[in-house]
């Protein structure tokens, strides 16, 4: 409701005190002037909703009064009515246009003002809910712009965010990619570019499977993305993978989820280091502590662990395995007399006659001093004892530098009661104290196998004791 409060601008102060009266039965306030120039002082102090004002005053007449007040642009309408004695046509098109909104004729009857009072009332109302709704949109309005503002705002940040993301992404030390659903590549930092050799216009917006990642790397990659998609982290991910050129390139990797804004995972990133000068060196510092410094062959180390394997397998496959062990003959001696460096020489040229003698899939170690080891895997007695005698054979028949070499050699296999390697690296070594004892340069085997056919064979110097008529 607005409020009633009413100016009454009349020079009859009768005609004046009556109206005052009325409008405060009819609930308004009144303030009364008692000419038009009065009652335009007191409109500006204070203005009103309802204005009710004779025609014909001294100093300013209702006429323009009712000019100025529609002049003034007010927030609020204020309702003129004109008194007025007057009831010609032109009169009230005149008084119209000066912005009156209704008439009463003079003198006033109490029924029609009060008449006249209700439709000013429904029209201030109207007029009055028709600026509370304009007020609303005016804030409505209002709060839409700053919310446009503040969302501007974000977005600006969001975007120096982003650009700022970018280049620390970019630049990173670290080869990093971002990955879809479908696996297709959305970021390739240069550290990426440089380390797999592909520059980003090969890749970017391209399957990372289609070049990137092929064969066997193709499927570590793929395990590593359904498992991001999947929505794990994954840290310290070892593995291997090819560059542009084909080559191997050794790297651990970490993973990630990207998600959304709403957190369903809509992709990954990867982080890679590249591990391969550390790999290289642990597998040269691997086969440095698996070689044997004066030969070049695996050595006694080497040899344990590769017999344990072969040994563990035929035990669990029930295959056959041989174990040869080889000594040198009075090694002691040619040490002695041609120095310990031409002993040197012969341990080199024994090695080198062993390794390339034997099979592929033996393995021929120095085994210590002058002993060398030469593990058979699917290798049954008979065939070991052929291979140990031509191992014999040709040492014996190798041109030495200094006088002739030879070198005994013990040959076992696995039997099914034992129960370690040691039990098998014992029965070698029992046969080759047998071939010693029979002379050297000979082969012993144990079991002793009959069915093994004599061998003729120089000795070094002595009567020719046969590998298996050795006792
Ligand atoms: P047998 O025929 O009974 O085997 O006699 P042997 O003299 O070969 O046996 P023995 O065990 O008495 O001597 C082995 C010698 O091998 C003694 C040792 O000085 C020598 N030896 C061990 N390792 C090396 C090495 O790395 N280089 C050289 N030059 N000699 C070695
Ligand atoms: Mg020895
Ligand atoms: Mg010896």
């Amino acid at each position: 409701m607005w409020d009633k409060h009413a100016l009454v601008a009349e020079d009859d102060r009768v005609a004046a005190r009556v109206l005052e009266r009325l409008l405060r039965q009819a609930g308004y306030e009144v303030q009364v002037a008692h000419d038009g120039k009065q009652a335009w002082a007191i409109y500006q102090q204070q203005p009103v909703p309802l204005v009710i004002t004779d025609w014909m005053m001294p100093e300013m007449d209702g006429l323009e009064l009712c000019r100025r007040l529609r002049e003034q642009l007010q927030e609020n309408y204020t309702y003129i009515i004109l008194l007025t004695a007057r009831d010609q046509k032109e009169d009230r098109i005149a008084a119209l246009e000066a912005g009156a909104d209704d008439f009463v004729c003079k003198p006033v009857a109490p029924d029609e003002l009060h008449a006249r009072l209700r439709v000013a009332q429904r029209i201030l109302n109207a007029e009055q809910h028709l600026q509370e709704q304009k007020r609303q949109l005016q804030e409505l309005n209002e709060e839409l712009r700053s919310q446009a503002e503040q969302l501007e705002h974000s977005f600006r940040l969001i975007e120096f965010a982003n650009r700022r993301f970018s280049e620390l992404f970019e630049n990173l030390p670290i080869p990093c990619f971002t990955f879809d659903e479908q696996g297709i590549l959305h970021e390739w930092n240069q550290a990426a570019e440089r380390l797999y050799g592909y520059p980003k216009t090969e890749v970017l917006f391209r399957s990372m499977f289609e070049r990137v990642f092929t064969g066997e790397s193709a499927t570590r990659m793929q395990s590593l993305m359904q498992m991001v998609l999947g929505g794990s982290a994954l840290h310290g991910i070892e593995s291997e993978d090819y560059d542009a050129t084909g080559r191997v390139i050794h790297v651990v990797r970490s993973a990630f989820p990207l998600r959304n804004p709403a957190g369903e995972v809509v992709g990954g990133i990867v982080a890679v280091v590249d591990v391969s000068d550390r790999v290289q060196y642990e597998r040269h510092l691997q086969s440095l502590a698996q070689t044997d410094g004066l030969t070049g062959i695996p050595n006694h180390r080497a040899f344990q662990e590769f017999l344990e394997q072969r040994f563990i397998e035929a035990k669990r496959y029930a295959q056959p395995l041989a174990l040869v062990l080889v000594d040198v003959d009075h090694f002691k001696q040619y040490n002695d007399t041609f120095g310990h460096p031409a002993g040197d020489e012969v341990l080199r040229q024994v090695a080198q006659i062993l390794k390339y003698l034997a099979r592929d899939a033996d393995l021929v170690a120095r085994y210590g001093g002058e002993e060398f080891a030469i593990a058979l895997p699917f290798t049954n007695l008979e065939g070991a004892v052929q291979v140990a005698e031509r191992l014999r054979r040709a040492i014996e028949e190798a041109e030495w530098r200094h006088r002739p070499v030879t070198a005994s050699f013990g040959v076992a296999t696995l039997q099914p009661w034992m129960t370690s390697r040691q039990q098998l690296i014992e029965a070698a070594d029992r046969a080759l104290y047998r071939a010693k004892a029979a002379g050297r340069n000979c082969v012993c085997a144990e079991p002793e196998s009959p069915s093994i056919s004599e061998s003729p064979h120089k000795t070094a110097g002595e009567s020719k004791p046969v590998w298996n008529k050795a006792s």
